[in-house]
């Protein structure tokens, strides 16, 4: 099938999220999100067009010393078809691809994760959202997710609450306990006043026999994009 993909933007810089924060990708933005969490920080205000062997010829710009293409949004699955084709390519020429995601569109999930290497997958608690609970669809995409690679990001914020922080375990325990849960204070919160709900969250994690790190978002410490 052909399809095009809308892409807001395609950049290189250093990985600011998660277990990967610090390693040099290209990135590649897709247009659009099904979610509007309360947190946002991403402005998805415009795209281009590709071709999905132009995204290619784009992307091989950026080639020396860039071993990994990060798949980003907004939410890169509610584009499954693009996606899929772009991840056929990217893989055939060598590159690893890290989907970044906010964990929900599961059948999408399914139809491309062959040529996925890393998920990225958030957990999204209603009480940092500000939305209803995903937990039902989580679980199903975590299921998927769990044959490659995969960690999780739970984003933290002043409101959110252990409720949801403990329901995120159970399903975590439930699927697969060896995954990784990332909490990431949110950024447009004074992090000093979360500190020690992190350091308390963490503990809740190890009590519950999950490895959870805190890890803030380092591109916008250092002022990278
Ligand atoms: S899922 Fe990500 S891109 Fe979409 S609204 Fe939430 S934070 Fe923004």
């Amino acid at each position: 099938m052909r399809t095009r993909g809308k892409i807001t933007e395609v950049f290189s810089s250093v990985q600011g999220e998660g277990l990967y924060f610090g390693e040099e990708q290209i990135f590649v933005r897709f247009f659009g999100c099904n979610l509007k969490c309360k947190f946002c920080d991403t402005h998805l205000d415009r795209f281009t067009e590709y071709e999905p062997e132009e995204l290619l010829q784009e992307l091989k710009l950026y080639k020396n010393g860039h071993a990994t293409v990060s798949f980003t949004g907004g939410e890169p699955l509610l584009q499954k078809y693009f996606l899929k084709a772009i991840l056929k390519l990217t893989r055939k020429e060598g590159y690893k691809n890290y989907l970044e995601t906010n964990g929900i569109l599961h059948s999408a999930l399914e139809d491309v994760i062959d040529d996925v290497d890393i998920v990225a997958m958030d957990l999204k608690l209603p009480s940092s959202t500000g939305l209803k609970d995903f937990w039902h669809h989580h679980h199903r995409f975590l299921k998927v997710a769990s044959k490659k690679e995969t960690f999780l990001k739970m984003v933290i914020c002043q409101d959110t609450n252990e409720e949801d922080l403990k329901e995120g375990l159970r399903l975590i325990k439930e699927v697969n306990k060896f995954l990784i849960l990332v909490l990431q204070p949110n950024s447009y919160e004074e992090y000093e006043p979360m500190i020690e709900k992190l350091e308390r969250f963490k503990d809740i994690a190890r009590d519950n026999h999950i490895t959870a790190c805190v890890i803030p978002q380092l591109h916008k410490k250092i002022g990278l994009k």
